[in-house]
Order: C-alpha cells, then structure tokens, then sequence
C-alpha cells in the first residue's frame, strides 16, 4: 500500500474536477479525499502502489472540459489504513491562488434539458452544470465555492441539492446550481419597477419576446451585465435605440437566434464558425451580406457585421421565443460602461428601454461581451472580456514581485501579476469619466483579492494627464515604473509570444505619449522587454487644435496639406461643403505656426487625414472611424501604390508621407475614384512600413519584426506589410492573446517592468 498527496494547480476550480477526482478514484477503487484550497486542488489516495500510479497519470489527461492543468505536484504521506473516497470542505483561510475560470456558454446536456417540456428545468433561464455557466462574472472570492459567489443567497432545494451531494451527477458541487424552485428568477419590468403583465405570455421570458416583436427596446440583464434589445429588422426600433442611447453610427452588435439565421446576414468561413462557436461565444465581425436582411441602421456603412449566438439559457430561450435575429448592444449611454446592477440599470437606462427584464442573481463583476475577428489565418482580438478573462497568460520573466500595471486610457484593461502568470482583466472602457474609473478601481481591488496579488510593483503609461497613471502615481510604498505607450505595444507583443530577444516593432496607433514629450504613433522601435530606441517614425505633423483634430479629421487634412504644400488656402473640393472657408484659414494658421498644436508622428491621424481628404469623412463619432470607412472603401483589386520614400540620413528612419498626399490630391483632382485611392494609400503605407523594418532589422541585427497597436487593426494593411516581411526573411509576431489595441498595453507594461526589475536585480546580484 502507499499513501500520496497530490497537488493540482491551473484552472481546476469551478470545472467539476472534484467530481471527476471522485469518479476517478472510484473506477480505480482508491481510499482517500479531494477537495478546494485557496491554491487548487488537494487530493490523497490510498491503494496499492501501482493502482495509486495507475491513478496520477490519468489525473491530468483525462481532466475534465474546462479545467485546464498547469502541473502537478505529488508526495509520499504515511498511510492511514483509510476505506471509501470524499470529496472535503474547503479549508478557511490560506493564501489564494487557485484560478478563477471565465463564464461558459450553456452546453449541449443543458440545452437538451433546456428545451425538454418533460424536464424540471423546461425553460428555466438559469440551468447550468460543472461543464458550464457562469464562473467569473459570479465569484465574489475564492476559493470558488457556492458561499463565495453570489449564489450564496439561494438556498438549494432538496433536489438540487441530492444533485450536487451526488457523484455520478453533472450537477455534483456545480456551484451555481440552481432550478424554478430555489434559484434567481426573471421577470420583466417597466421603467418604474412594476411587473409587466402579458396574460398571454407563459413567463417573463416569452412577454419580453413578444414585446420584442412589437418594437420594444428591451434592457435584458444577462451574465455580465445589461445589453439594450430590438428586433435587428425593424428600422423604427434601431433608429429609436440609436437616438436615445446617443450613438450615432457605430455598429450594433446582434444576436442570431440559430446558426442559419446567422448565416443569412454574414458570410461565415470555417474559421469564422469556429470563433462563433467558440466556449467564450465572442461577438464574431464578418463580412454582411449583401441579400442580408438587416435594418439599415444597425451597422450604417459598414462592410462588416458583429455577429454571436446565445450563450446563456436566458438567451437560448429569449431567442428562441423572438424566432429572429435581435441587436444586442451594451447596456450603456454612450461612453459609460455597461449596467450590471439592477437598480443602476433601472436609474441609467431609463431613458432608453422602453422595459426591463431583470433577474435576481447578481453580478459581481461587469464583464462585456468579447470581440474577434479572423485575420492573418487565427483569431485577432479587438476586446478580450467575457469568456476569456481572467485566464492567465505567462510572463517570460518573472521577477518575483507582486505587479499592478494600470494600462492606457482608451480600452482600458489593468492587469495583475505574481510568479510567471498575469492576470489581464476585462474590458474597462474608455478612462474619462467617473463612472468607468470607479470601476477601473473596483476590477483592480477585484483581481487583487481573486488572485492575491498585493502589489509592490505598479507599472504606468507615461502620460500624466491619463486617470491610469494618476491611479498608479496616487498609491503609497509601490516601486513605480514608468513605461513608454509604444514599448508597452511592443513587449505586449514579443512577451505573449515567449520572445525575450530584441526585435523592430512597427507600432501604429492613434496617439500616445512619446519619450520626448510629442505625440507619437508611427513608430518603429528597437528594442526588447527591457528597453527601446527609437528606429523610425511617421514624417512628424502638427494636431491643428490638439484633441479636436482626433474628433475632426479634416483637421489633420489641413495639417498634411500644410506640410505637403507651401500653402493651402481653402478647403479642397472634397470637403467645401463641411468646412467653412473662415475655420479652415484660422486652422491652417495653426498648422503651420504650431500654436496649441503638438506634433505627431501618428498613423492613425494620416488615415483621417486620407479618409478627410477623400471625402469619406470630416469627423467621427468613435475613434478609429474614418481609417475603419477608408479601409472598407478600398478597391480590392487596385496594385498600384504611391510613392511614400523612406528618408535615410544615419539617424531614426523618416516614412515620408508628404509626397504621397501631394499625389492623392492630384489622383482626387484627375477624378480617380475613391477606392483605388484608398487602396494605393494602403499599398503604399504596407510596403513602406516593410521597408523600413527590413532595413531598421538589418541595422540592428535582428530578424524579428512584431506588428502591432491599434492601426494593425486594419486587415488590409496587416496581411500586405506581414508577408512583405515574410516574402524578405523576417519572422513577423503579431498580437494573438490580447488586441493589438491598448487592450494590450497593461500587459506590455507588466512584461518590461518584470524585465526591468529582473535586470536589476542581476545587476545587485553581479555586484555582490
Ligand atoms: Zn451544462
Ligand atoms: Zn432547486
Ligand atoms: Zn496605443
């Protein structure tokens, strides 16, 4: 006989590994126990010795659905003569670090379940199992246990309660086990908070689809938080949405209620299925179909839809009953973040849905749906949340400190990290309001205790205006490390892809504070976890205004024309009829003077002023709009590109981009349309960008380019200049963890601080 213990530790809480342990042992006919602790999982078995190793290498591959096993530790302990397998009580106390899991998309032994009119569970919209359900967006604390959630409220009821006592039962210690009887309900509101009473409707589910179906905008509580409902057909009902949640043209996203309903909006490729499909179920952007019958406001302008399937029961059944596809957009007014409490939902959106349907289990952490697309032959992130956080991704370099990065300003994300792991958290939004930074704090305090980080380490951007760096600035006894916005892009990069070794980064994105105080975003960098040096940039402009020309591209428009002319005087054709003569003089003073007008090397800001000069659009309602409208805009067969020279004199490498504007006015002026224009910029932007890292890489010894930051959103753009540097030898990295946007910087800034401290301390080591 022989006695071990094992320790399990990766993802395993949450995922019925106990339930299988239990099983396991069973089959096996070994003595012992299992059971949580704030580390993971603890199990003991007694038998005889080679049934106990028969035991430990099934352990980790025959782990169940959603666990995820990092490793193994085990342990001769003296026998106890025991007979019969438990699973245990969690212990109180220790120090946590056993994974929390992201939510998962009901599977299909729930659906069945789901959909049975013979079953105890026959429509109930919050059925779940250990294979899934909700899991973070739950969990108050850890280790994940029912009191730990906010599930802790209801009482199981007999029968569920045999389910989770019973072993050989999907439901065994399912924390948020739950059935009509004893778990959370759904009913539909108005505004007020009384009861809507539709004699005809079974339940609250099937009167909110009929209300669906009449027209309602309908706020619908879901995993993570509230999302604003309407039928995604009805013009009058999307327009009406729009107007009252103050969002004037950015895409909706919608909700199909079967894969075929889907598939008649959105040309899906395999890959693109399999994203939908995906456990997490991310909101999936694919190209719209032409036939596709969609109201013209849910996407005005856009090539591409934001498509995803049901992922709760609630959905399955709301979905099931409305029989058609439905917009499903955040729970916000513009620039707030989503609802998620049910009275702030009631007070926020009051204005904008015309009812509610709202549930009693709450949630604790506000998560939005996930974002993807298929690009570059894998799954691009544009916002990593719900379903994929808080899953750890590794640090290469661990530097044995409790870490905080506070991340950027736009698409926020703050992230944790102890040992190798970070722990990136959801989307926060945009950091400009009260709103979002009390819950920017909340999610920091949140993983702080999920994953016992106490951090002695914060790392920040180095904008001092950024309310990210104010927090991080504002705590007491922490090492702060400053990181600059672009090397985070860039570490961000080469640390999801193990790379510690120097390498050149194209990093293009709107705006961020440059080392030498200007406006940066056409950069290419040299540079590795730890540093940077500056290889090229963007042939610098004036911002004619600062912050107005992110809002007005024609600002940067008048900026290019500025530096690409001597002089020019009036608005060109294109854009007469939105900018008067009188703003555009006083403007192009300001571009030529630099009063109140920073210069900026960013990409972002040549793309408005392309999309400006085309006549695609003079301002914009969301960031990113007007490359987004060029990009979509592009002729897909145009080949030619324009002449964008690279300037060489020794020092950083200049993409000039003056003699490509004089030669779009020029194309504009000959009448060449829009498309192929817009196509030649993208060329030539591409191969230039090739260029200048094959020599900066040539220069600096290296074969490594990573591509990233927000402008490499453009698939465009990133599929030509990845295989022009491929086509030239180099071994191109881009983002596949996390978005190439600033929902990644949080993690760079974590990785060059892990690297910088590690220096450090082979530096003290050295001198000792
Ligand atoms: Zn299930
Ligand atoms: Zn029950
Ligand atoms: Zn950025």
């Amino acid at each position: 006989m022989s006695r071990v213990r094992a320790r399990i530790e990766g993802t395993v809480q949450g995922v019925g590994f106990r339930p299988y342990v239990y099983r396991l042992a069973g089959e096996l006919g070994v003595a012992g126990h299992v059971l949580n602790d704030s580390r993971g999982v603890v199990v003991e078995v007694e038998a005889p010795s080679e049934t106990v190793e028969r035991f430990l290498s099934r352990l980790a591959l025959e782990a169940p659905p959603l666990a995820s096993v990092e490793r193994v530790t085990s342990e001769h302990v003296e026998e106890l003569g025991e007979h019969g397998f438990v699973i245990r009580e969690s212990p109180a106390g220790g120090e946590a670090r056993a994974a929390v899991t992201p939510d998962s998309a009901t599977c299909s032994d729930c659906l069945a379940e789901l959909f049975d009119p013979a079953d105890r569970r026959f429509r109930y919209p919050f059925t779940n199992c250990t294979n899934c359900g909700p899991r973070f967006t739950i969990v108050q604390d850890v280790p994940y246990d029912r009191r730990n959630t906010t599930m802790a409220a209801f009482e199981m009821c007999p029968a569920c309660l045999s389910e989770y006592r019973d072993p050989a039962n999907r439901r065994f210690h399912a924390q948020p086990n739950a059935c009509p009887d004893c778990g959370p309900q759904a009913r539909l509101v108005c505004a007020g908070g009384a009861a809507v009473e539709d004699a005809g409707a079974r339940d609250a589910l099937e009167a909110t689809a009929h209300a669906l179906l009449e027209g309602a905008i309908v706020a619908v509580k879901g995993v993570g938080g509230f999302h604003l409902a309407c039928r995604a057909d009805d013009d009058a009902a999307v327009a009406e949405l729009r107007a009252r949640k103050h969002r004037e043209d950015k895409p909706f996203a919608l909700m199909g209620p079967s894969l075929g309903a889907v598939r008649e909006l959105v040309d899906l490729k395999p890959d693109e299925l399999r994203l939908l499909l995906e456990r997490a179920r991310p909101i999936v952007l694919a190209q719209r179909r032409p036939d596709g019958v969609v109201a013209p406001s849910v996407a005005p302008g856009a090539s591409e839809l934001g498509v995803m399937l049901p992922y709760s029961p609630l959905h399955h059944v709301l979905l099931a009953d409305a029989g058609t596809t439905l917009v499903m957009t955040s729970g916000n007014v513009s620039d707030e973040p989503i609802a998620f409490r049910a009275e702030d939902a009631c007070e926020r959106l009051a204005d904008i849905a015309d009812l509610f349907l709202m549930h009693d289990r709450p949630i604790q952490t506000r998560t939005d749906d996930s974002v993807v697309r298929h690009a570059g032959g894998r799954r691009t992130f544009l916002r990593r949340s719900r379903g994929y956080v808080p899953s750890a991704l590794p640090l290469p370099v661990g530097c044995g400190r409790h870490m905080l990065a506070c991340g950027a300003e736009l698409k926020n994300t703050f992230a944790v990290a102890k040992g190798g792991h970070a722990w990136v958290g959801h989307h926060v939004g945009d950091l400009k309001n009260y709103e979002t930074l009390r819950s920017f704090v909340a999610g920091i305090d949140h993983f702080q205790r999920l994953f016992a980080v106490e951090p002695e380490v914060v790392a920040h951007d180095l904008h001092p205006e950024y309310l990210s760096t104010k927090h991080a600035l504002d705590r007491d006894d922490v090492r702060l490390v400053g990181v600059q916005h672009h090397h985070a892009h860039l570490a961000a990069c080469l640390a999801e892809h193990g790379e510690v070794r120097p390498a050149v980064g194209a990093i293009f994105d709107g705006t961020g504070h440059g080392a030498d105080g200007t406006v940066w975003g056409g950069e290419l960098l040299f540079g590795d976890l730890e540093g940077f040096e500056r290889a090229g940039l963007l042939f610098p402009v004036r911002m004619p205004g600062g912050e107005a020309a992110i809002r007005q591209p024609w600002r940067m428009a008048c900026a290019w024309l500025a530096a690409a002319f001597e002089e020019w005087r009036c608005p060109p054709r294109q854009l007469a009829q939105q900018v008067e003569q009188r703003t555009w003089e006083q403007v192009s003073r300001l571009a030529v003077s630099g009063l109140s007008s920073p210069l900026t090397t960013s990409a972002g800001r040549l793309f408005d002023a392309i999309a400006a000069l085309c006549g695609l659009r003079s301002e914009v309602n969301y960031e990113g709009q007007a490359a987004v409208e060029l990009e979509a805009a592009c002729d897909i067969d145009e080949q030619r590109a324009y002449e964008l020279p690279l300037l060489d004199d020794g020092g950083p490498l200049v993409m000039d981009a003056r003699a490509m504007v004089r030669d779009v006015v020029e194309d504009l002026e000959a009448g060449v349309e829009v498309g192929r224009i817009a196509a030649r910029f993208h060329n030539a932007l591409a191969e230039t960008t090739a260029r200048a890292c094959a020599v900066a890489a040539d220069r600096c010894r290296t074969d490594l380019v990573a591509l990233s930051g927000g402008v490499f959103q453009n698939r465009r753009l990133l599929g030509q200049t990845a295989s022009l540097l491929a086509d030239g030898g180099l071994r191109v990295l881009t983002p596949r963890q996390l978005p190439p946007n600033d929902g990644g910087i949080a993690y760079g800034q974590l990785a060059v601080a892990a690297a910088r401290l590690a220096a450090e301390q082979r530096g003290t080591d050295a001198r000792a």
